[in-house]
């Protein structure tokens, strides 16, 4: 297979976590007989400080143009002056907007090795495999009007939440057909007792469930999600919900498999480009040190082969050098250890 992926190693660890994944996936590509054409471009802080863009229009026309995305993460001090006119997460959202993902998927597996570094208690943690999908595009972070000014002499400030019932459908028909490959349980969240976006969310919800009788359904509010993500989150399989409820939960999430660095996240469309990160950020405490966990974007161009390019063997051949590794004890400073971001990810494609 011939595939050309576009590269935003972005700001912060960025660059140094993706120039790591390249070699995992020139690797791959050397074994399983593919060729991968790589074509990097800045995004985020590093194209406003040199474009005075975190998104430029060449920059997304490549993306687009792409068979698939690979992002490092962006931001960071340097650009967070909130009256700037630009700022690095804009970029991000333009980005998704611009490809068109409305689905953010965010696995969450324990690995059994890493349950300590969890600051839950073990017994929790046992079995613990669920599949968060945040809906991207929609709602709190996209509606209008958004914005401040003054009213009857006082500061007002106003955002809106809008949810159009075909961005509902879309992203939950995608977590009924993801649920099929696994325990075929989808847990919906939404705030139905008290917003109207909520109650859509619900109704769509039941009839997308009602074309799917063999996936178990059930709603829970998002305030007994987050406890429930705690207390027994073994029991949960497919959650999908709303833009700002996934995001929240799915940082939440991410503190069951011990460190924000282990996790991976596809961003999906129908028919678009994908778009593959880790969950964390640009890390800027740690940027040049050279000790970044690489594992969450090496995790994420695993899922970058099997959902934008059908590799299915090979994706599963990383997810199985990552777990290996983590068996043999190879750790991170994140995790506890020493390694090096290129020394991990040696370990990793020594058992490629
Ligand atoms: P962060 O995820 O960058 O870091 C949180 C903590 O986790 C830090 O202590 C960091 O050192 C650690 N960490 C994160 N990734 C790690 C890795 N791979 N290996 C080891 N340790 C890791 O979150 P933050 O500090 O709140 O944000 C920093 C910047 O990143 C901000 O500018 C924020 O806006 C931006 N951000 C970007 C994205 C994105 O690009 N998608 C997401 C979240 C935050």
């Amino acid at each position: 297979m011939k595939a050309n992926i576009t590269l935003l190693p972005g700001d912060g660890i960025g660059p140094e976590i993706i120039s790591e994944t390249v070699t995992v996936l020139e690797t791959i590509a050397a074994k399983y007989g593919h060729t991968f054409n790589f074509s990097e471009r800045l995004m985020g802080g590093c194209s406003i400080d040199k474009f005075g863009s975190s998104l430029t229009d060449e920059t997304l026309a490549d993306c687009q143009s792409a068979d698939a995305v690979l992002l490092g993460a962006v931001g960071g001090p340097k650009w967070d002056d909130p009256k700037a006119k630009d700022r690095p997460e804009r970029g991000l959202l333009a980005l998704r907007k611009g490809l068109g993902v409305f689905a953010n998927l965010r696995p969450v597996k324990v690995h059994p090795a890493l349950i300590d570094s969890s600051p839950l208690k073990p017994e929790k943690l046992k079995g613990v495999d669920i599949l968060v999908i945040r809906e991207l595009t929609g709602g709190l972070y996209f509606g209008w009007p958004k914005g401040r000014d003054i009213k009857d002499g006082r500061e007002r400030a106003v955002d809106t939440l809008e949810y159009y019932d075909y961005e509902i459908r879309r992203v939950m028909e995608l977590a009924f057909s993801l649920a099929k490959g696994r325990k075929k349980k989808v847990t919906s969240v939404d705030k139905a007792n008290v917003l109207e976006t909520s109650r859509l969310w619900r109704q769509i919800a039941v009839q997308v469930g009602a074309q799917n009788p063999d996936i178990e359904l059930e709603h829970t509010l998002v305030d007994t999600a987050s406890m429930r993500l705690i207390t027994g989150p073994a029991w949960m399989d497919v959650i999908v919900t709303e833009n700002m409820f996934g995001d929240i939960l799915t940082d939440e999430a991410s503190v069951l498999a011990g460190s924000m660095g282990m996790l991976p996240s596809a961003s999906l469309g129908a028919g678009s480009v994908g778009l593959y990160e880790p969950i964390h950020g640009s890390a800027p405490d740690i940027a040049g040190k050279g000790i970044a966990n690489p594992i969450g974007t090496i995790l994420s161009s695993a899922m970058l082969l099997r959902h934008s390019l059908g590799l299915e063997v090979e994706a599963a051949a990383i997810e199985n050098a990552v777990g290996e590794t983590i068996t043999a004890g190879a750790r991170t400073a994140d995790l506890g250890g020493k390694l090096t971001t290129k020394q991990m990810a040696a370990e990793i494609i020594s058992r490629l």
